[in-house]
């Protein structure tokens, strides 16, 4: 059968390349619009007439235009057309973030609450995203959706967790929580999550990988901008690689010698009764035990990162937890060890330390929500 696209169907694709272009070029004169997108006067005056009845956009001033003499209508996207929300998933509490389609955070919350993969906590938490809409004073109607964002891999399409020992719910079904909320669920992994948040303001990193070196040490793939998930979900699980030959301390997946059990913060702090400001600050003070566990850690690091860099060769970013403590010193120092066991020359401009904000994981989840609007929602 002969394919033809309706008029319908044109429409819909101009006015989703107008409102791409808006979207990037804030302030833009109809006039502009129409050049830039070598697309008819009349085209781009139904379109804009169209989204702003929608509350989609909105005109923002005056622009002098190119194309006109005098000064025309500038129009800009309505920000908070649509809303989207990350709740990150821990052990004993919960973070909320709402962001705006710029990914401007427009609230953050967090609840105490220990997680028990069982219905009624699941209940729970989903009473918890309702109070925190709804505290956002935002109608229902223009929250995009809900990402459960949790510290385990989850499927593709974000609706089951394949393996989630962690928070022990390998199994859960998104439907836990889409059953009592009104919106679209799915879950993300931690992981993933962070990596968006990191790389959400930059363009210049469409292929990366991140390292989330928080209290469990996870990571993910950055491809053409995209999350790797790989054939079957698990791409970039680096935290199960063996980095230790023989014993070592037993991971969570029932292996010994993981890089999780060297390269987590729980396994950085074993041993020591304080928290990170102050092995950090006995670190750089010079204290023999701290110094020697922080030198120890970096070797590992170096070690994890020599392993990947050898078959990814692209830029890493060191985030997490541990983030606001990596120096200038040590990521000199990272290059030192890597570079020792990399047979070919390169310049020392791969590692990048990350700058999330704290609550960067339940935002990523949010962000990822945002995009998908953003590509195919028109
Ligand atoms: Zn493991």
């Amino acid at each position: 059968m002969k394919k033809s696209i309706t008029p319908g169907q044109i429409r819909a694709g101009n006015r989703q390349l107008i409102y791409s272009y808006i979207y990037s070029h804030p302030a833009v004169s109809q006039q502009d619009l129409a050049y830039q997108l070598r697309l008819s006067r009349p085209t781009v005056s139904s379109s804009l007439a169209e989204m702003e009845e929608l509350g989609m956009i909105e005109k923002s001033g005056q622009v002098s235009s190119e194309f006109v003499g005098r000064k025309a209508a500038a129009y800009s996207i309505i920000n908070t057309y649509r809303i989207a929300v990350g709740v990150h998933i821990h052990a004993h509490h919960i973070t909320l973030s709402a962001v705006n389609l710029y990914g401007e955070i427009i609230e953050n919350d967090h609840r105490d609450l220990d997680f028990i993969n069982d219905e009624t906590c699941a209940e729970r938490i989903c009473d918890c995203v309702k109070d925190f809409i709804a505290s956002t004073g935002y109608p229902d109607e223009r929250i995009l959706g809900v990402s459960i964002v949790l510290p385990g891999l989850v499927s593709p399409d974000g609706t089951l967790v394949t393996y989630g020992k962690i928070l022990d719910c390998t199994g859960l079904k998104i439907e836990a929580f889409s059953r009592h909320l009104k919106w679209h669920c799915r879950f993300i992994h931690d992981a993933s999550s962070a990596a968006l948040s990191e790389l959400w303001n930059s363009d210049r990193y469409p292929d990366s990988i991140y390292l989330m070196l928080s209290n469990h040490f996870g990571a993910a793939a950055i491809v053409g901008g995209k999350i790797l998930y790989g054939r079957h979900g698990h791409a970039a699980t680096y935290e199960h690689i063996r980095l230790q030959k023989t014993g070592g301390e037993t991971c969570y997946c029932g292996r010994k010698g993981c890089a999780e059990t060297l390269l987590s913060v729980q396994s950085l702090l074993k041993g020591f009764p304080e928290d990170l400001d102050t092995f950090f600050a006995n670190v750089r003070a010079g204290k023999k035990e701290e110094a020697k566990r922080w030198k120890k850690y970096l070797e590992d690091l170096a070690h994890m990162i020599r392993i990947i860099h050898l078959s990814t060769d692209t830029d890493y970013f060191l985030s997490g937890d541990l983030a606001p403590y990596i120096t200038q010193m040590d990521v000199k120092l990272l290059y030192k060890l890597i570079e020792g066991s990399i047979p070919f020359p390169e310049e020392n401009d791969y590692l990048h330390v990350g700058s999330m904000p704290v609550s960067g994981i339940s935002i990523g989840g949010a962000l990822i929500m945002v995009k998908n609007f953003l590509n195919h929602a028109m």
